[in-house]
């Protein structure tokens, strides 16, 4: 069972374990979404293309912001997909496999595809120090569930604290 502490090795021993032809070759997600790229994924990506990290955002990357986190998000291309497909997603397949971002690598079908998702929220998006962003997680967590280690009570510890964020006492 994948909890907020489980390392990134262990998620992705969960992310890969399915064997079953069709599901290791689905793309299905990067047809309604694409890749987001931290910043390590960024120097990756930049470094096995050959180009700079300047360039791979202006090429490939949209700015976005999830849980009030900045980060890059690979463009979406519309056309064939109503939502706009990854800008990697060539023929079918991952254009840059062997090194997409660790959120692309973390991704697989449910039921364990939700809790790899919810990992890596809570590992890289969600910022425990950052009061806006433990409101949103908070809004978010009214409609969705978490994991282990995920719930409000376990990031702030400090009751008095978390109430005073929730109630907008604390800003920033
Ligand atoms: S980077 Fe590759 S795996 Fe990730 S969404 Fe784009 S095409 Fe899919």
């Amino acid at each position: 069972m994948i909890k907020k502490h489980t390392p990134l090795r262990d998620v992705l021993k969960v992310a890969n374990q399915r064997s079953h032809k069709g599901c290791r070759k689905c793309v299905q997600s990067c047809t309604l979404t694409s890749g987001i790229f931290l910043d390590d994924d960024l120097k990756r990506f930049a470094k096995e293309m050959g180009i700079s990290k300047q360039e791979a955002k202006k090429r490939y990357m949209d700015r976005k912001e999830l849980f009030n986190t900045k980060l890059h998000r690979a463009k979406q291309i519309k056309g064939k997909y109503p939502q706009g497909r990854c800008i990697f997603l060539k023929n079918n397949l991952c254009s840059i496999h062997k090194f997409k971002p660790v959120y692309c690598q973390v991704g697989t079908c449910e039921p364990e595809g939700e809790h790899t998702m919810t990992w890596y929220t809570l590992k890289f998006l969600v910022n425990p120090k950052d009061p806006e962003s433990i409101r949103q997680w908070d809004s978010y967590l009214r409609f969705n569930s978490t994991i282990d280690g995920g719930e409000l009570k376990n990031l702030i510890k400090d009751k008095k604290k978390l109430k005073r964020i929730l109630n907008y006492e604390v800003l920033k």
